[in-house]
């Protein structure tokens, strides 16, 4: 039975009510007035239900799916500003239990490299990273009980913050690791983790356990109230996704949006992101054996109804997408992306062939740092490397709550400033460095007020002359 309270999957992810939802949403894709009065709700810029959200995504007529566009690349530019915040995933292990389908890391891959970086192998990683610019990991790794353990997580945290080469510094660490338990997401927490990420993968269950049909991943119940354990366990920031291409998109698009009110519900925050992270060709994994897929169109519209139903989640896109489908999505409601990115583990220390050999999927944009970074301020965005929000104690409902009331600007915009001032000097080309010198200027007269102009000023003033000190507000 559907209950978004209940702490059950099968109950706040219901079958029936996804089934009733398509069905819901198959009737009125073509009721134009429901749809432009969903449209107007939408525009009060306080979400939509996954069933509201799901006949909008079923919409084909092309003049109300130009306003929905229109409308969430509105509410993009009014919650997150022109800024991207900037991250790279680090691949601490591939070694894995699962059976995952899709996923080259599956036990039964042979040819596959496995490898788990040691604290040292880490360290020359996270310098690797930080002479890039990088201030924000999101670690990956399989699910190895005996290798890939808590107190391997928690000694690599240790180790990546502890970290501080030239003016470099990794100051968020987020993580994508298996579903655990309560107690050990307090340990994560402690450890001083942002986010906590999991994908769902899929939301169908019978699907699921076809696409995981051995290991402790295969137990779809206990993957899919891992955000609550994770909440329970004290993390309010999580993060939620689902791979496109397992299973039907509009079945998968209802369910996550199902999630995020569960966990609204039942822990009083939504997910602090959304990833929306398509299948790819890797090792030995052809993705064109999955029939799901889906084309650029349709990875638009999922985009652009995310963005309208659930306005205050950011949404995150990786290198598994091409700099055109980037360009595409970023205005419609992306707020971070990763640049940059080596899938492999070990893949930015000086990658040895071997190491290729390990990666976990196809990365298709393969510029480095400062090109994404250099692309995005010619695009007029202003590239973000701010870590702040957790530092300051802004997770969870506090974050959500300074969303909410537009407030958060104040912040993101001064630290978005700060922080691509600190890259220019410290990593940037002479060309990036021009370009973001130029448009600094150009943004400091966008902060919010006099008082706080006259701060971001000065301190942008020390950080050119490398009078550096941890600047955040
Ligand atoms: N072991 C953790 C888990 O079970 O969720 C972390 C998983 S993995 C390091 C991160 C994500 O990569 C997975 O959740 C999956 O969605 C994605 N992934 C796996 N195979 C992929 C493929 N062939 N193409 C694109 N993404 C893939």
């Amino acid at each position: 039975m559907y209950d978004v309270n209940s702490k059950h999957a099968e109950d706040f992810i219901n079958h029936e009510e996804i089934l009733e939802t398509l069905a819901y949403a198959d009737e009125n894709k073509n009721n134009l007035d429901l749809i432009e009065k969903l449209i107007e709700k939408a525009a009060l810029r306080k979400g939509l239900s996954h069933r509201e959200a799901s006949v909008l995504l079923a919409c084909s007529d092309e003049t109300m799916n130009e306003k929905i566009f229109k409308l969430a690349e509105q509410i993009k530019k009014d919650f997150y500003g022109n800024r991207i915040v900037m991250f790279a995933p680090l691949y601490l292990s591939n070694y894995c239990i699962n059976g995952c389908t899709y996923c080259p890391y599956h036990a039964k891959n042979t040819h596959i490299a496995r490898k788990q970086l040691s604290q040292e192998e880490i360290r020359r990683e996270v310098i690797a990273l930080q002479d890039m610019g990088h201030k924000r990991l999101a670690l990956e790794a399989g699910e190895h009980p005996t290798l890939n353990t808590m107190d391997y997580y928690l000694k690599s945290i240790e180790t990546i913050y502890s970290i501080k080469h030239k003016n470099g510094a990794i100051r968020r660490v987020n993580i994508n690791i298996a579903a655990t338990t309560v107690d050990n997401y307090r340990l994560l927490k402690e450890a001083g983790i942002g986010t906590y990420i999991l994908f769902q993968e899929t939301y169908h269950k019978e699907g699921y356990q076809q696409l995981h049909p051995t290991g402790p991943k295969s137990d779809y119940n206990y993957h899919t109230e891992a955000m609550d354990r994770a909440m329970e366990g004290g993390i309010d920031d999580v993060g939620v996704g689902v791979l496109f291409g397992l299973d039907k998109y509009r079945y998968e698009f209802a369910g996550l949006l199902m999630h995020a009110e569960h966990l609204e519900a039942a822990f009083g925050v939504g997910p602090h992101t959304i990833s929306v992270p398509r299948l790819r060709d890797a090792d030995d994994i052809d993705s064109s054996s999955f029939k799901n897929g889906i084309d650029d169109d349709t990875f638009a519209k999922i985009v652009a109804c995310i963005r309208i139903a659930v306005p205050y989640t950011g949404m995150i896109i990786s290198t598994r997408e091409s700099q055109k489908v980037r360009e595409r999505v970023l205005h419609l409601g992306i707020s971070q992306i990763s640049g940059g990115s080596r899938t492999s583990v070990g893949g930015y220390c000086k990658p040895e062939p071997e190491d290729e050999k390990s990666e976990q999927f196809d990365v298709i944009d393969n510029r480095t740092l400062d090109e994404v970074v250099q692309w995005l301020m010619r695009m007029d965005y202003i590239p973000s490397f701010c870590t702040a929000c957790y530092r300051e104690g802004r997770t969870g409902d506090r974050f959500m709550s300074l969303c909410k009331s537009g407030q958060i600007q104040n912040c993101c915009h001064p630290n978005a400033l700060m922080t691509l001032q600190e890259y220019l000097m410290d990593y940037a080309s002479p060309e990036t460095k021009a370009l973001g010198d130029k448009l600094i200027d150009k943004e400091i007269q966008n902060v919010p007020n006099a008082k706080a102009r006259s701060i971001v000023t000065e301190n942008l003033r020390l950080i050119r002359e490398n009078n550096r000190r941890d600047f955040r507000f």
